[in-house]
């Protein structure tokens, strides 16, 4: 593979380039030239790249020499730049807030899960709030797990008491068109203690139901006794870390069944919780070879959360031992994953929808980097800095084409 690899690469970025450059559209072309860019696929990143937008997709990427940047295309040079995928928040809330939208996709996160709305809106309301917000580049795709599921005194405010009524509460919420299912098993909260809980048929009910439907279910925990419940009932991801230590066989069996786990830092900070065993845990998941997915719990506790990109979460994943380009899957693939949106955002491929997020340092080199927002597009729009037109320089380039 040593020697085979570095000559089919370019040879396949070429094809790549020369069949997805083709413009298909009328639409203005974009082109982010000469920047690192890092895919989100977790392989090395691509040195003086190409990148070009049309319309609210990827057209084609690759290194500058071989993608044929088309004349008519509005070319705007990173050279020192490194180009991401847009970060995603998969854990948060007040995210039917149009300021908090716009704040988050200012500074670089461009999609963010709320996991659980408490408030005065109805499910149909919810729904047409997503979709209109959702029209509008300026704001953070909002994807929405609507009411957290629990049992009448639980934590959460859609109750069940039934396996039967618990699997009906999963339809319901799907049926006005939410995007995830979210359940909690919380013992207590804010000085509380000995809160009922979901049954383990119940769990089951609900992950079937979710699952039937092809839809992911978070499930809320902060001790690992009920981490160890919805690991069972398979749900997809874990929206909390654990404060108390985490048993390596809980941890190896998340691996097993690919359930992912979403850090949440921030609120255990909140809250005052010791950060040790927070680490620990996470550093174990690691090591056992799991999967995590950035998410600060924004608005989960009291005081201050970060809008933007949440640089606590990324500065205690890397002191739990991940690694650069680990903490920039966790941000970017690992929770487009969680947010069920795979296929569409994530990663920086041809066809995918061109949520971009780019700085001005190299964040492998040091994360900090990421405190440097240059620039971020969403739905293949330049949203940051607002009113661009500075960034743009018009270069006659060596290898334009039509
Ligand atoms: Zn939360």
């Amino acid at each position: 593979m040593k020697i085979i690899f570095p000559l089919i690469l370019p040879l396949l970025l070429i094809l790549a380039a020369c069949t997805a450059s083709t413009p298909t559209g009328s639409e203005p072309i974009l082109a982010l030239v000469h920047g690192t860019l890092i895919d989100g696929r977790g392989g090395s990143p691509l040195q003086d790249a190409v990148l070009l937008i049309q319309g609210e997709r990827i057209l084609a990427i690759g290194p500058y020499r071989q993608v044929k940047i088309p004349r008519s295309a509005r070319v705007i040079d990173l050279k020192g730049k490194t180009i991401l995928p847009g970060f995603i928040n998969a854990h948060v809330h007040f995210a039917f807030d149009e300021r908090n939208l716009a704040a988050w996709a200012q500074g670089g996160v461009t999609t963010v899960r709320d996991e659980g709305y408490q408030g005065p809106k109805t499910l149909e309301q919810l729904v047409a709030w997503r979709n209109a917000a959702n029209q509008n580049p300026g704001n953070a795709r909002l994807v929405s797990a609507g009411r957290m599921i629990t049992v009448p005194g639980g934590y959460g405010s859609l109750h069940v008491d039934s396996p039967e009524s618990a699997r009906q509460a999963v339809f319901s919420e799907l049926d006005a068109g939410l995007d995830v299912i979210k359940i909690s098993m919380e013992d207590g909260y804010a000085g509380t203690s000995g809160l009922p809980k979901l049954s383990p048929e119940e769990l089951s009910a609900i992950v079937t139901a979710a699952h039937e439907r092809g839809v992911r279910v978070s499930g809320h925990i902060t001790q690992a006794a009920y981490l160890k419940d919805i690991v069972e009932a398979g749900v997809d991801d874990a929206a909390h870390l654990a404060y108390d230590p985490i048993p390596m066989e809980i941890l190896q069996s998340m691996v097993a069944k690919d359930i992912y786990l979403v850090p949440t830092f921030s609120v255990f900070r909140a809250y005052g919780a010791p950060t040790g065993p927070l680490l620990e845990n996470l550093s174990n998941f690691i090591k056992a070879g799991g999967k995590v997915a950035m998410g600060n719990d924004y608005g989960g506790g009291p005081g201050d959360f970060e809008l933007g990109i949440p640089m606590y979460e990324i500065e205690m994943m890397a002191e739990a031992g991940m690694s650069p380009m680990q903490v920039i899957l966790a941000s970017t693939r690992n929770a487009a994953h969680v947010v069920g949106l795979e296929d569409e955002i994530g990663t920086l491929e041809a066809g995918k929808i061109a949520d971009i997020l780019v700085v001005s340092a190299n964040p492998l080199d040091d994360l900090q980097a990421l405190r440097q927002v240059f620039m971020v597009a969403h739905l293949g729009q330049i949203i940051f800095p607002q009113g661009e037109k500075p960034l743009a320089t018009p270069t006659s380039t060596s290898n334009s084409s039509d």
